[in-house]
């Protein structure tokens, strides 16, 4: 196979737009297809930590995007009740020391809109209300041919499928299979810093207890704060993997949690309530003309955080791959340089639910004891875990 000139990207989410982006600066034609009608996402916080936001830097995002940035002093781990912290380690100036760049909370419509300004000034076209259906892979006209709704198609040299967990591009490669319910819902909200009667610190701060977990942190300039609440559950029967959540079931299911999170929750006037699920990791990322990255191949359980920064990873490398390989020897190799590094996080984000649901009961409350432990003793072991996923720079590779 040959080299790639031009290339069609399924999905414009976060993931879809890096790549976009970075393909467009190596000089390739791009064309993204998105069903939505409109560009956007949806409104909650996301955040970005030092590996992911070296990516951003290197497509010349940085400065734009830190306007919308807040900059969380600690990563923190509290008990639910008592508010006693089982971690406290330090972000900030310490992460940018560390890491060589900060680590952000940023909204992701901010995110989302920064990155789709660049590939339109980069030259990327956006193709709106486009609605994949499947693909045809035609090795005679060397060719894929990207199918959409209504009979509309597009030909390019690659197909990258970036239309997330149930994306349309991993089903025709690797057959239909429903993305599995992990047991777990979560709700999210942003709420105004001015609705709040409780001060919160300006920390990412997960706040762990039996069956349940939460997340809290400040956005856009510490204006607003954006909270995740994380319950097990066993009964989830919509279709829809999000809708409109009841804000008064959430109140009671943290009731009576520190007052930090109860007085948080009851200043919440909207929420929205996610299935959260995921999927084994797939045989193959890639076949012939077509490739896949972000939540399409490798869809995670957001106890990392790492995601949207494994789909930003993935966009950036897929186009280094491409500017020095000829197509199937670079499909290849973004496929052994990612998959073993998603893989990994796809599974310690999965083990991290024992630990924020306290499982095993007061075995449960041990390892977070050891936790703790370890976080005052021996600082080092914990840092060099953090180290292996921030310290990552796929800008250097
Ligand atoms: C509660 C929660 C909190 C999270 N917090 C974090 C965090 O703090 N940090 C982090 O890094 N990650 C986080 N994540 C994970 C992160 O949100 C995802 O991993 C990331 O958004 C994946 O990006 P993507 O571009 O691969 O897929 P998506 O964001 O799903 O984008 C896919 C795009 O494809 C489009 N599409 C889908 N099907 C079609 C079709 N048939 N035709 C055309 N277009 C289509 C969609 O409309 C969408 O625009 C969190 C996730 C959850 C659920």
């Amino acid at each position: 196979m040959d080299q790639v000139n031009s290339v069609v990207i399924a999905g414009a989410g976060i993931g879809g737009l890096c790549a976009a982006l970075a393909l467009a600066k190596q000089g390739i034609q791009v064309v993204v297809c998105e069903q939505a009608a409109s560009l956007g996402e949806v409104g909650a916080g996301l955040q970005i930590s030092p590996n992911a936001l070296k990516v951003l830097r290197h497509l010349g995002l940085e400065a734009e995007l830190s306007q919308f940035a807040f900059v969380p002093q600690h990563a923190a781990i509290r008990d639910y009740k008592s508010g006693e912290y089982f971690l406290k380690s330090p972000l900030g100036e310490h992460a940018e020391a560390r890491y060589g760049a900060p680590y952000w909370h940023l909204h992701r419509a901010d995110l989302h809109q920064v990155l789709a300004e660049a590939c339109a000034n980069a030259g990327v076209e956006l193709v709106l209300n486009a609605v994949v259906v499947g693909y045809r892979d035609n090795t005679e006209l060397k060719q894929v041919c990207l199918l959409l709704e209504e009979g509309r198609e597009f030909y390019a040299d690659l197909l990258i499928g970036a239309d997330g967990i149930r994306s349309k591009v991993r089903e025709k490669m690797l057959g239909q299979e429903r993305p599995a319910f992990m047991g777990q819902v979560a709700w999210r909200g942003v709420i105004p810093v001015s609705d709040l009667t409780v001060d919160i610190k300006p920390d990412a701060c997960v706040w762990v207890g039996p069956g349940r977990h939460f997340v809290s942190y400040y956005l856009r300039g510490g204006d607003y704060v954006n909270f995740v609440a994380v319950e097990e559950r066993s009964d989830w029967q919509s279709e829809s993997w999000r809708e409109e959540g009841d804000v008064n079931e959430l109140k009671r299911a943290f009731a009576d949690w520190h007052p930090e999170v109860s007085e948080l929750i009851k200043s919440a006037s909207h929420t929205f309530l996610w299935a959260l699920n995921g999927r084994a990791e797939l045989s193959t990322w890639h076949q012939g003309r077509v490739v896949l990255l972000g939540d399409a191949c490798h869809p995670m359980l957001p106890f990392m955080a790492q995601g949207a920064a494994m789909a930003i990873e993935d966009g950036y490398v897929l186009a280094e791959c491409l500017s020095r390989y000829v197509l199937e020897e670079a499909l290849q190799r973004y496929e052994q340089s990612r998959k073993p590094r998603a893989t990994n996080i796809q599974n310690m984000s999965k083990a991290n639910t024992g630990l924020y649901h306290m499982h095993g009961g007061v075995f449960g409350k041990m390892k977070l004891k050891a936790l703790q432990a370890a976080g005052r003793f021996a600082p080092n072991v914990i840092q060099s875990k953090l180290d292996a996923v921030y310290g990552y720079d796929v800008t250097k590779i």
